[in-house]
């Protein structure tokens, strides 16, 4: 076979080309790997940390602060100290901060042209403690950090922060935090201890990084309120080292009292927002002052319509929320004094029953009220007489209805609230209570009336209401044997209640 020239120019040219395209592609995916930020980022955290301390500063104000004098005061002591600055989006008016490579500013929002770890805070932070400084506060001597430092790692084990007093901060004090999902609350006590589960007032904490970016949300604020709700739910302990105090800038912020008003509103707000964000509805502070964060009478009810008599928090093992068993028993008290004051014959039914004979009080899982009444007694109160359909706004905003679902009335705690208790009206016949339309729960049985003869007191989620006689025999009767002694959620074939909850 002759090849012609052509034929071999053009055989060499492909080679060159297949060679070229060879070397185009690899430092093509190179690049690609160098810029997937997943990679870059698992890459960076696996890195083990290095000895020694950052500052991270996330608590100030736009508005004003003193954030470049709080770096000005570390870098003084310490020149090569990193600092990290944590702010939501870039802050303004800007921070004139010293162009150093150890001071870096992290902005939690992201920029669509930016990787995600860019807003991370936990992938500048190299060292292996972390020292949350609040605004205001001045460094006076490297000691301080190494004394901190030696308290945390004396008490290894026993506690996993270290926190130390501003000198302003006369509230600074141990405390007791108990939180607790599925009571939705979170409850400060004064403790007398040196160690304890949170502290109050303005504080400078030391941790470990890893601890800190194991939080769920680690850069929530307030800082420290947020680090101890999540902390304490870890039962990690924080030591108050009364004896290393920080001093604060010698100009003290918020000097007018605009900006003092200004920077107390923006504290109250983010709070609240963290505890909603925290879903904790119920908070009770170390002075016993308690703060609600769940609904009211002017918003809806903190759960949707239930579904197989179970309502959504038991999906998520949570129990009725704080302010919904409130509600509860605010409707339950107004009714049963209408009830009472119009002639109503009335007595605790079903689970409210159940409760009352158990704990006093509805069961910590339900989700309304239910009583029996008299069918020949409706005629008595205005309010339940007037109801052939529709409903009734009465002057305290709560709403009377008869229910579509059958025979029943309703009093909902408001119009936009439905929290509500339930009314069965019940007939004697032939000595046995019936009536006409059932529910397909279980306990919903005729039952004999000498139950009501006579009708017996019964303290009730904070009322004096009347209930069955024999109420052993009467739960029994509906619900089965034992009913008492061994609780259960409505409806178990749904969700059960486990030993361990
Ligand atoms: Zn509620
Ligand atoms: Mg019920």
């Amino acid at each position: 076979m002759r090849v012609s020239f052509c034929q071999l120019l053009l055989t060499g040219a492909i080679m060159v080309n297949l060679v070229v395209l060879y070397y185009v592609s690899k430092t093509q995916q190179q690049m690609l790997k160098h810029k997937d930020p997943g990679r870059a980022a698992s890459r960076r955290s696996a890195v083990s940390r290095v000895t020694g301390i950052t500052v991270l500063i996330r608590e100030f104000e736009d508005f004003e602060n003193w954030v470049v004098g709080v770096v000005q005061s570390f870098l003084k002591e310490r020149p090569d100290q990193p600092i990290v600055v944590v702010a939501d989006r870039l802050p303004y008016p800007p921070l004139d901060l010293p162009d150093k490579r150890n001071v870096q500013v992290v902005l939690l929002q992201a920029s669509p042209d930016q990787p995600y770890y860019v807003t991370r805070p936990e992938f500048y932070i190299k060292t292996e403690y972390t020292l949350l400084v609040p605004d205001g506060v001045q460094l006076d001597s490297t000691q301080q950090l190494d004394r901190l430092l030696r308290e945390l790692e004396a008490s290894k084990g026993k506690v996993r922060m270290v926190a130390a007093p501003v000198q302003t901060a006369a509230t600074f004090q141990c405390l007791n935090l108990r939180v607790s999902l599925k009571e939705w609350s979170a409850v400060y006590s004064l403790s007398p201890a040196q160690v304890c589960d949170a502290v109050g007032g303005e504080a400078v904490v030391l941790l470990r990084t890893e601890d800190l970016f194991n939080l769920s949300r680690p850069m929530a604020r307030p800082l420290t309120a947020s680090l101890f709700v999540q902390s304490a739910l870890r039962g990690w302990r924080v030591k108050a080292a009364d004896s290393v105090v920080f001093s604060a800038h010698q100009r003290s912020l918020f000097m007018s009292a605009h900006s003092q008003w200004k920077a107390d509103l923006n504290a109250k707000a983010r709070l609240g927002r963290l505890f909603r964000d925290f879903r904790l509805k119920h908070v009770v502070q170390a002075d016993g002052k308690e703060q609600w964060h769940g609904c009211g009478k002017d918003t809806s009810r903190c759960f949707g319509t239930v579904h197989d008599d179970t309502p959504e928090y038991l999906y998520e093992n949570r129990w009725t929320p704080p302010c919904c068993l409130r509600a509860l028993r605010e409707t339950t008290k107004y009714v049963i004094g209408i009830l009472e004051s119009s002639g109503v014959r009335y007595w605790l039914e079903g689970g409210t029953l159940l409760g009352a004979v158990r704990h006093q009080d509805i069961i910590p899982w339900d989700y309304d009220v239910d009583l029996g009444i008299y069918l020949e007694d409706v005629e008595n109160c205005e309010f339940l007489r007037s109801l052939d359909s529709g409903s009734v706004v009465d002057e305290n905003g709560y709403v009377w209805e008869k229910a579509v679902e059958g025979d029943f009335y309703r009093v909902q705690y408001s119009e936009s609230n439905h929290l509500h208790v339930d009314l069965w009206p019940f007939y004697a016949r032939e000595g046995i209570m019936t009536k006409n339309t059932w529910t397909d729960h279980k306990q919903d049985v005729e039952f004999p009336e000498h139950f009501l003869k006579p009708l017996v007191p019964m303290q009730f989620a904070g009322v004096n209401a009347l209930a069955p006689n024999n109420h052993r025999r009467f739960l029994e009767l509906k619900f089965g044997e034992g009913v008492i002694e061994n609780p259960q959620y409505p409806n178990p074939a749904k969700k059960r209640l486990e030993k361990m909850d």
